[in-house]
């Protein structure tokens, strides 16, 4: 390997103790709500863990758990009363939702002041004028990361393969944002059998899919640097979407699966709240 090693949490561990000294600062501690609904082991325990991340930062988070059978309108009144209440400063729900509840829908009902998930409409709208103050969460670390490498992003060559609305769509638009020359890939790009040439070309690579291994490792331009958002587990093992080993034998920086984007982006969560209670309290 002769990559360097983009590990997040080191990063993690630098931004939440800024984020601690800023929140000894304020007058009262910000409040994060976070609901659930239905039983979930996984989002049971991953809220656990953005409970112990908030706490040791000076953060009150309080977690809710709705019945499984909870109706959409049912949730919206319960997000309402929390938009209402100024004590409150965010909110996230826990996902998956039900299959009868759609998150697209309830994320717009989240009051744009408290969305620390960075996925109100009105948020992702500021993108596109790059006056958004709240960012989501992964796109946000992503962007951290390209930041620590110390690299600058005017006019490199960017290749973003995934579009979803949580990570590839407004990564896009905040790559734009610093004038890197953005390709953003998806499905059809893969099935027009065009995926290798964009990602050969690529000065810096970003990958979120989901699919161990699309990427080859000889793929990699020579000295690119790699972000690997995806997570999938392989015989027991946490991978990426990138074929790790033979990448790092050609990027410059990569990040690893797990411990690259993954712990900065519960911190990126805590850095929108004190974000979000800043302006509430300025209002
Ligand atoms: P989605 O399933 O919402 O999106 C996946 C994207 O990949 C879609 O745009 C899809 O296109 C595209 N895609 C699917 N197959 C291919 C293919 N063969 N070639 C090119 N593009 C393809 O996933 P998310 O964006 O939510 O997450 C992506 C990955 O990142 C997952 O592994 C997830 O676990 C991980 N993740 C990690 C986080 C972290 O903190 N580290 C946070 C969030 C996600 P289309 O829609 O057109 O099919």
């Amino acid at each position: 390997m002769c990559a360097k090693l983009l590990e997040g949490k080191p990063i993690a561990v630098r931004i939440k103790e800024e984020i601690k000294k800023e929140v000894e600062e304020f007058s009262s501690k910000p409040v994060l709500v976070s609901v659930q609904v239905g039983d979930n082991a996984g989002s049971e325990s991953y809220a656990k863990s953005q409970k112990k991340t908030a706490e040791n930062l000076g953060i009150d988070y309080r977690y809710h758990k709705l019945n499984q059978d909870t109706t959409e309108s049912a949730l919206i009144e319960f997000i309402y009363k929390f938009n209402s209440d100024t004590a409150v400063h965010g909110i996230i729900i826990q996902m998956p939702l039900p299959a009868a509840i759609d998150y697209k829908k309830i994320s717009q009902y989240i009051s744009p002041d408290k969305d620390v998930e960075g996925m109100h409409p009105a948020n992702m709208g500021k993108i596109v004028f790059g006056k958004a103050k709240i960012l989501p969460c992964t796109p946000a670390a992503c962007m951290q990361l390209l930041k620590e490498t110390g690299v600058k992003l005017y006019g490199k060559e960017v290749v973003v393969v995934g579009h979803s609305e949580i990570v590839g769509k407004p990564l896009s638009l905040l790559l734009l944002e610093e004038f890197a020359t953005v390709t953003t890939c998806h499905i059809a790009t893969s099935k027009a059998l065009k995926l290798e040439e964009h990602v050969r070309k690529a000065e810096i690579l970003i990958v979120a899919v989901g699919r161990p291994n699309l990427i080859p490792g000889d793929w990699i331009k020579q000295g690119a640097i790699v972000i690997d958002v995806g997570i999938n587990r392989v015989e027991g093992k946490l991978v990426g979407d990138v074929e790790f080993e033979n990448a790092a034998k050609r990027a410059s920086f990569i990040t690893p699966v797990p411990g690259g984007v993954g712990p900065l982006t519960v911190t990126m969560l805590m850095k929108n709240l004190v974000q979000a209670y800043k302006f509430l309290n300025s209002k």
